[in-house]
C-alpha cells in the first residue's frame, strides 16, 4: 500500500498518517520531521533547510527530491508506505514517479485532506509539536494528557516557529501556488481520492479506511 497524503499545512495530513501507519503496519515518512530532524542534529542539510522553513519556503527540489527515494528503497519500505509533505511541487511528483517507474511500481492512493483556508490559521495556531518524538497535539482538539508535555515520552511540547499566524499566512500561499496543482496531477492519474478534513479526526480516519478498503 503506497499512499500519497495532500493538503494545505495544517490539513491534518501527519494526524492521518500516523492512524493509518499504526493500522496498516507501514512506515510513515514525514520530509517536515526529516528536516526538523536534521535541524536538531545540526547538520548540513538542517542548516540549509531551516533558511527555507523559517519563512515558510519550501526547501528547494534539490535537497529533497535524494533524500525521499533514498528512504523509500529501504527495507521497510517493501510492503508500502505513507508520504506526508512529498511530494509538494510537480518535480518531486514527477522524480516519485520515474524512481517507483524504475522498480516497476506505481503509487496506490493520493489522498487529499481538504480544510479551507479559513479553518488553519486555528489549527495551527493550537497545534503543539513535541521536541522528543515528534507527536502533534492541538490544544483544543487533540490535548495532551498531560498538559505541555508529551503523552508519550514527557518531553516538551512547543508552538512551532513556523506556525506563528504570518508564517502560516505565507505558507498558505505557498501551498496554493505549487502544491495544489498536485490535486490535478493525480486526479489525471485517477488515484486521487478527497476527504472531508473538518470533520472530527476520527470521522476522518474512517472515510480514509473506508477509500484504502474499498
Ligand atoms: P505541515 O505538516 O504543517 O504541512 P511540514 O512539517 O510538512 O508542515 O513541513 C514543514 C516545512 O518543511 C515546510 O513548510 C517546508 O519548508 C519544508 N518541507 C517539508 N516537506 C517538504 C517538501 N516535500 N519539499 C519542500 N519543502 C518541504
Ligand atoms: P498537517 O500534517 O497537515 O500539517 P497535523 O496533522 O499536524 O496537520 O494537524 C494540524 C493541527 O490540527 C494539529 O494540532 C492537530 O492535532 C489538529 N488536527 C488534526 N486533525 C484535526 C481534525 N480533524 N479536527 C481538529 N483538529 C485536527
Ligand atoms: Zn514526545
Amino acid at each position: 500500500m503506497k499512499i500519497v497524503m495532500l493538503g494545505a499545512p495544517g490539513a491534518g495530513k501527519g494526524t492521518q498518517a500516523k492512524m493509518i501507519a499504526s493500522k496498516y503496519q507501514v512506515p510513515h515518512i514525514s520530509t517536515g520531521d526529516i528536516f526538523r530532524a536534521n535541524i536538531k542534529n545540526g547538520t548540513e542539510l538542517g542548516k540549509k533547510a531551516k533558511e527555507y522553513m523559517d519563512q515558510g519556503l519550501l526547501v528547494p527540489d534539490e535537497l529533497t527530491v535524494d533524500l525521499v527515494i533514498d528512504r523509500l528503497s529501504q527495507d521497510d519500505c517493501k510492503k508500502g508506505y505513507i508520504l506526508d509533505g512529498f511530494p509538494r511541487t510537480i518535480p518531486q511528483a514527477e522524480a516519485l514517479d520515474a524512481a517507483l517507474a524504475k522498480r516497476g511500481e506505481k503509487m496506490d492512493f493520493a489522498i487529499d485532506v481538504d480544510v479551507p483556508d479559513e479553518n488553519i490559521i486555528s489549527r495551527m495556531s493550537g497545534r503543539r509539536a513535541c521536541t522528543g518524538c515528534g507527536a502533534t497535539y492541538h490544544i483544543v482538539y487533540n490535548p495532551s494528557k498531560k498538559g505541555d508535555v508529551c503523552e508519550v515520552c514527557g518531553e516538551t511540547l512547543i508552538l512551532r516557529d513556523d506556525d506563528k499566524p504570518e508564517t502560516v499566512q505565507k505558507r498558505l500561499a505557498v501551498y496554493h501556488d505549487q502544491t495544489q496543482p498536485l490535486i490535478d496531477y493525480y486526479t489525471g492519474q485517477s488515484i486521487l481520492k478527497t476527504v472531508d478534513g473538518t470533520q472530527d479526526m476520527n470521522d476522518v480516519f474512517a472515510a480514509i479506511t473506508e477509500i484504502l478498503e474499498a
